[in-house]
């Protein structure tokens, strides 16, 4: 058996990165940059104005004020989107929409709510200084300027601004297609009678919902059934449109474990089995050519934090992401939690922040079968192997699988 961090660093090792793949806008959101961005224009383009308002000249308002307002000729209007060739000269103004074109000879925009409009004339109240309310071309990005670096998240926040670049596609890292099988004789699709001795399969679900919140793309395969021929047949399968394949189950002691069998028959190479921790004890990782493997163990507490703690970094690292892991915070433990050494604890907990601190409490009872437990939790709390008792007040490492709330 070997210790969690090893098992993640084995993984971690194994993980290459995604090849480039070009997409539309829309469809990079969520995945890193594989490219820097540089830029062919300035933003904005042109001058503009930042208000609706007057364009003037702001030397001819020295001295105006409420009481004695200065006089300017209005020459015009104009909107954004259009262009004009009016000339501003000293004494005159332009009527100016927010976005439009500061026109030649203005310097500066004086808002709406400073002036009033009589006819063809405009009254100015305050002095302008020079460049006021004028948005300056580049000032935002300027040619040439590398926006975005390659290995950037691309969030809502980058679209607007890959957008108003022009950038209608971009190159990221692929996500990749992870094949989902599990296995077992006792299993039942979910819209399907339960008979007895039966249950239904669940793992494919978490794991797809899981595989989807990472941003990859899921490829749930059938059920396989505990003989070796339904195992590798779907094995061969998974593995040949997946970057990555999960099996759930069947990688134990039982007489009808067969996954293990099957991938040795295929010629992956096993990088190990067993890593001493509760739940998940019996994950087991092969290579198979470029293909990665995650024998995840059946009960579903099981898959769903190995994928937690194994998969979902291994993903994330394989789309060049910065950050693959969730937020680790010390937290104080509300309990006396008893436990033999030699394994590692990962402990279903939900995770309260109070005057600044983290405060964790367990979601209920802990068998690796028990889901309502996970489904409470919003962290997973790390016992370490030694450890045989932590008393209420301790401090454990949890890692955030949702941001707690205030209370
Ligand atoms: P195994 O590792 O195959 O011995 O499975 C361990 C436990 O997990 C057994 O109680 C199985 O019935 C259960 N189990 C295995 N696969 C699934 C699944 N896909 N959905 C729900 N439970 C499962
Ligand atoms: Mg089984």
């Amino acid at each position: 058996m070997i210790k969690p961090e090893e098992a993640l660093k084995i993984i971690l090792d194994e993980v290459r990165l995604q090849p480039v793949e070009k997409v539309n806008l829309m469809d990079s959101l969520g995945y890193v940059l594989a490219e820097d961005v540089v830029s062919d224009m300035n933003i904005p383009p042109f001058d503009n104005s930042a208000m609706d308002g007057f364009a003037i000249i702001a030397s001819d308002t020295v001295g105006a004020s409420k009481e004695s307002p200065c006089k300017l000729k209005v020459l015009g209007d104009l909107k954004a989107g259009d262009v004009s060739d009016f000339q501003v000269t000293s004494g005159s103004a332009l009527k100016i929409m927010t976005g439009a074109p500061v026109p030649q000879g203005a310097d500066s925009v004086v808002k709406k709510e400073d002036t009033s409009l009589n006819n063809e004339e405009v009254l100015i109240y305050c002095e302008a200084k020079k460049g006021d309310n004028v948005r300056l071309t580049g000032e935002d990005v300027t040619e040439g300027e590398k926006v975005f670096p390659c290995g950037l998240d691309i969030r809502p926040q980058e679209i607007g601004l890959l957008a108003s670049l022009g950038k209608s596609e971009l190159k990221i890292f692929k996500p990749p297609t992870i094949a989902i099988i599990s296995t077992g004789d006792e299993l039942v699709e979910i819209n399907e009678p339960l008979a007895p001795g039966k249950i239904r399969n669940s793992n494919t679900y978490s794991l797809t919902a899981q595989v989807i919140s990472c941003g990859a793309k899921p490829v749930p395969l059938e059920v396989a059934r505990d003989n070796m021929d339904a195992t590798r047949k779907l094995i061969e399968k998974g593995l040949n449109i997946s970057d990555i394949l999960l099996t759930t189950g069947g990688v134990s002691m039982g007489d009808y474990d067969v996954v293990k069998d099957v991938l040795t028959g295929l010629g992956a190479e096993l990088k190990f089995w067993k890593v001493a921790q509760k739940p998940g004890m019996p994950l087991a990782f092969w290579r198979l050519g470029d293909k990665l493997i995650f024998g995840l163990p059946g009960n579903p507490v099981s898959t769903v934090v190995c994928f937690e703690e194994y998969v979902r970094p291994a993903i994330l690292k394989m789309m060049g992401k910065n950050h693959i892991f969730r937020p680790e915070v010390d937290a104080i433990f509300e309990h006396d939690l008893k436990k033999k050494p030699g394994r590692a604890f990962f402990v279903r907990v939900n995770v309260r922040r109070k005057n600044g601190e983290f405060y964790v409490s367990l979601t209920g009872p802990q068998g690796s079968g028990i889901l309502k437990s996970m489904s409470l939790a919003n962290g997973i709390a790390v016992i370490p192997a030694e450890t045989t008792l932590v008393k209420t007040g301790d401090k454990v490492k949890v890692h955030l699988i949702n941001l707690p709330e205030d209370h």
